[in-house]
């Protein structure tokens, strides 16, 4: 297992964003840096298909919205979660799929 954060990715890492985060109609509320690659999405539940995936470059990410930059420091295997407009960090558990 690695412990590369998410800047030691180059920006042009294929990032999976929802696409309402993307078209701007949600709030970007959860960013992963996980085995199946970084994803950044809204508060929805994707499970369901009705907020898809989109692949965007991970440079993009940290020029999304001010104050992400922070997230160049997000180590694998942890998540982001944007609660009460904080962001709080955390380890994703093992076969944790959100
Ligand atoms: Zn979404």
């Amino acid at each position: 297992m690695t412990n590369s954060t998410l800047g030691d990715l180059p920006n042009n890492t294929a990032l999976v964003m929802c696409e309402g985060v993307f078209n701007r109609e949600r709030e970007l509320n959860y960013v992963a840096n996980e085995e199946d690659g970084p994803q950044a999405i809204c508060a929805l539940n994707h499970r369901d298909g009705k907020c898809e995936g989109m692949i965007v470059g991970l440079g993009h990410l940290y020029e999304w919205e001010p104050g992400l930059e922070f997230l160049r420091d997000l180590e694998f295997g942890h998540y982001a979660w944007k609660r009460e407009g904080t962001w709080e960090i955390g380890r994703l558990e093992q076969g944790d799929n959100k």
